[in-house]
């Protein structure tokens, strides 16, 4: 039976039905096309629903309950990091005194969110060992594209045009390809060995004078650690070209080791992901782009800095990579991942990354006798299975992650890497207790089990979810978001 509030807005619509009280007469006499062209105000009487207030709270509310997110339950999808969101962060990013600024404010008035800024930036350079950091772009693959231009830039400045080329290893993120495409660069793909890591005998012969430089990501998205670094770097800056370091989820490595030791020279940061900031449908993100010394002057327009009298203001550098975003940044994701870092202090930051490897790895010992781990051996913060052990019954890695919405769990990511036909690729976070681990290891062993004795309803969910298999290329390329659109 479909419930009244279950059904479409539109169709709860009653002639005359409103979903507001105002107070008399607030707005009379009052026009607001003034401004307005003739020609561009509208005619006739918006087509909306005439729905009471209840009826929208309850539409609202019963949309959400059908949501997923962290805060509904876990949410073990690999490379992503979908961990707690503290509230304090929301509490000290929502205080008016930075959620009312406007950016076109001056300086004079916006010292303290200047501040914030720079001390973020201060303490990713703390944490990751590079020189200066940027947080203007606004996503890890902007982030990327922001650093490929810098790359881009730096050899521009020093006449070298030749070099077009970037090396991204066949483990990589697809943002990692797709951003060096957008940035007009070639893309050459390394090799990975049997261990999972970049194969070096399959670098050397692609390094010459046209590359422009290498992507890597560290621990890769198989979560393991990349061993040869000094040697690539070795490589790599030997014949001319820059290292990148995809630090997303730095939380891998956080206070354990740092890209600037290890010769990266430019990188980016998911604060919404390694710093704890809301993604995905829970709100927009930010890239941070840090450069080592040297390359400071290339970070993009516009800069923040501090004069001598412990004043901030912001500057332009001429031989900066460009504009990437309007102003400087997600101001309120910046406040987040501030608080945060303050939060946990530096002893705790230390903390980080050996937890989510402690977690990952408990996770995927737990799990290996009944899902297939191609790659043997400790690993960072995300673990990648190739499907069941026992493969005799059918069922995919597409069946198991539909057939853990059943039980209340988000899917793991799926498909990726695209070095496994069945990735299933696990990351549980830091923020994970033993228990909710321990749920979640059951009900993957029960999957397991009933893949083995009852495949069919394996195949054939999920049974519980709002929406049963949906054509998910369709579903994402044509997404029907208006009612005419449904209807139609
Ligand atoms: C998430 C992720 C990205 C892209 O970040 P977005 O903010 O989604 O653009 C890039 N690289 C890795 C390894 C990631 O996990």
């Amino acid at each position: 039976m479909i419930r009244n509030y279950d059904k479409l807005i539109f169709e709860l619509s009653k002639e005359g039905r409103t979903g507001y009280s105002l107070p008399k007469n607030e707005f009379e006499g009052y026009c607001i096309c003034k401004g307005i062209p003739q020609n561009m105000q509208r005619t006739d009487v918006p087509e909306l629903p005439q729905v009471t207030e209840f009826d929208v709270v309850r539409h609202y509310t019963n949309l959400s309950n059908k949501n997923f997110g962290v805060d509904t339950g876990f949410y073990p999808l690999g490379s992503c990091t979908m961990k707690y969101n503290p509230r304090i962060n929301e509490e000290i990013a929502a205080h008016p005194a930075f959620a009312g600024l406007h950016p076109d404010y001056p300086v004079e008035c916006t010292q303290g969110a200047l501040e914030v800024y720079y001390n973020l930036a201060q303490s990713l350079s703390e944490v990751s060992g590079l020189a200066a950091f940027t947080l203007n772009p606004y996503a890890g693959a902007h982030g990327e594209l922001t650093g490929l231009m810098i790359m881009r830039k730096y050899h521009m400045l020093r006449g070298d045009y030749k070099r077009t080329k970037v090396i991204v290893p066949d483990s990589a993120h697809g943002t990692n390809p797709a951003s060096a495409a957008v940035c007009g660069l070639q893309i050459v793909e390394v090799k990975s060995t049997a261990k999972g890591t970049v194969d070096v005998e399959d670098l050397k012969p692609l390094l010459d004078d046209t590359v422009a430089g290498i992507m890597m990501t560290n621990p890769n998205t198989l979560g393991i650690f990349e061993t040869e670094i000094p040697e690539i770097s070795r490589l790599v800056h030997e014949c001319g070209g820059l290292l990148y370091y995809d630090g997303a989820n730095l939380n891998a490595v956080l206070g354990k080791c740092r890209p600037g030791d290890m010769g990266f020279d430019i990188m980016h940061i998911n604060l919404h992901k390694t710093f704890s900031t809301p993604h995905g449908g829970g709100g927009p993100g930010d890239g941070p782009v840090g450069v080592r010394a040297g390359l400071e002057h290339l970070l993009p327009n516009p800069q923040v800095k501090k004069d001598a009298d412990g004043q901030f203001y912001i500057d332009t550098d001429e031989s900066s990579a460009g504009y990437v975003s309007n102003f400087l940044g997600n101001f309120g994701v910046i406040m987040r991942a501030y608080t945060y870092i303050l939060t946990l202090g530096r002893e705790n930051v230390k903390m980080v990354g050996p937890l989510a490897v402690l977690n990952a790895n408990y996770v995927k010992e737990s799990l290996k006798a009944d899902y297939y781990l191609p790659i043997e051996g400790v690993c960072k913060h995300e673990f990648v299975f190739d499907g069941l052990v026992d493969k005799s019954t059918g069922v995919t890695t597409l069946d198991i992650a539909k057939r853990l919405l059943d039980y209340g769990y988000h899917a793991p990511t799926i498909y990726f890497p695209l070095l496994f036909h069945q990735s299933i690729m696990i990351e549980p976070t830091e923020t994970e207790s033993k228990e909710t681990l321990d749920e979640f290891i059951d009900v993957m062993k029960r999957v397991a089990r009933e893949a083995a004795e009852n495949p069919d309803v394996v195949k054939s969910a999920p049974h519980t979810t709002p929406v049963r298999r949906l054509d998910e290329t369709t579903a994402a390329r044509y997404p029907k978001t208006t009612y005419r659109q449904m209807k139609g």
